[in-house]
């Protein structure tokens, strides 16, 4: 096999492990290092051996790294650090807050393309592989509507919310796609959805000893911006079922086109996730883009791109004459 593709993580969260493991599935990439803000003696690799540093020693491994994967936080990290890391390395990373993509875009396009670095930016799922699918649900079927629906899912935004309610010791929220709206736009019928006919709201809560449930409740699901808009249940169980039942990562959801090729014909386009681990699906596409970002860089196409902007054949490790032998 030609060279590994060198790997570098930015960030060792939820996402930066899910990096780590889905590096190992990918034998053109090899993982050079991991890069963190905190103390490296602190976190632990999964791989026992794979060198850990400093995020301020970065600089001084450009040498060493083809693709660095951003994996900080899109509300904190990203904003600084993506603009910054486009300077000196390419850089893939997952920006979710989708009001702000435009102007992160150009945030990060500027100090890539001046430095000759390619830049994929909000990599993922949503924003990523739905959007794509949006984008081809709307080409291929210009007289259509276009639906998404996310979950079952747990929403960290939602949970964190949960978690700010006076009363609560924990809890997770969990967002649920309506089966009858889903249904109904299978069927065809272009429904105009409200937010609250789209998804509903689960919560699962842990109350601070002496806590008033009722109050909890009536705060919970009146909140607005998180809460009010939606039809949302609180459910409160004890510490011990919360660490059990609720500590993994699930989420996914459903990207539905519907349109009309002629007056006769309905045509449904359907793309879904269901995913075990939101963190580990995310970096595993996260993965194949860094591999579509090194052999972009090496064309010579430089600045900030979007998924729309990278040729599928570009994320496999196949060759494009094998991709045409054995998938067209
Ligand atoms: P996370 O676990 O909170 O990690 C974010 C950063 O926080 C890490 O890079 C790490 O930076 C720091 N950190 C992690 N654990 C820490 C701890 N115990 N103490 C102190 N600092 C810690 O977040 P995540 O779950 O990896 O998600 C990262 C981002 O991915 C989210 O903000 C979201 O926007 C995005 N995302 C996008 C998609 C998509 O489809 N596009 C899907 C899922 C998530 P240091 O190592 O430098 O400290």
């Amino acid at each position: 096999m030609s060279k590994q593709i060198r790997i570098a993580i930015a960030g060792y969260g939820n996402l930066g492990r899910g990096v780590e493991a889905a590096i190992e599935k990918n034998p053109d990439m090899t993982l050079v290092g991991i890069f963190s803000r905190r103390d490296p003696a602190s976190l632990q690799p999964l791989r026992a051996g794979t060198p850990v540093h400093r995020l301020e020693s970065l600089a001084a491994h450009g040498e060493a790294i083809d693709v660095l994967i951003l994996c900080g936080g899109s509300k904190d990290d990203l904003p600084a650090q993506g603009p910054q890391l486009a300077a000196l390395f390419n850089t893939v990373d997952s920006f979710d807050t989708h009001a702000r993509i435009p102007e992160y875009f150009a945030a990060v396009d500027a100090p890539a393309r001046a430095n000759g670095k390619t830049a994929l930016i909000s990599i993922g799922w949503d924003p990523g592989l739905f959007s794509l699918n949006r984008l081809y649900g709307e080409a291929l079927l210009p007289d259509g509507a276009t639906y998404t629906f996310w979950g079952k899912g747990l929403s960290q935004g939602h949970s964190d919310a949960v978690r700010r309610v006076p009363g609560v010791k924990a809890g997770v929220q969990y967002t649920l796609p309506s089966p009858q709206a889903i249904e109904r736009v299978r069927a065809g019928e272009r429904p105009q959805l409200s937010t609250r006919d789209k998804h509903t709201r689960e919560c699962f809560v842990v109350l601070e000893e002496g806590a008033d449930a009722a109050a909890v409740e009536r705060a919970i699901v009146t909140m607005p911006d998180y809460f009010a808009d939606y039809d949302t249940t609180v459910n409160f169980i004890d510490e011990a079922t919360l660490m059990r039942d609720h500590r993994r990562m699930p989420h996914g959801g459903f990207v539905i086109r519907s349109g009309n090729t002629s007056a006769e014909h309905a045509q449904v386009i359907e793309y879904s996730l269901q995913l075990e681990s939101n963190p580990e699906f995310t970096a595993s596409v996260l993965v194949a883009y860094a591999r579509a970002a090194y052999r972009l860089n090496r064309q010579g196409q430089c600045g900030a791109m979007t998924a729309f902007d990278v040729a599928p054949g570009l994320l496999s490790i196949k060759s494009p004459a094998q991709l045409r032998e054995e998938l067209l």
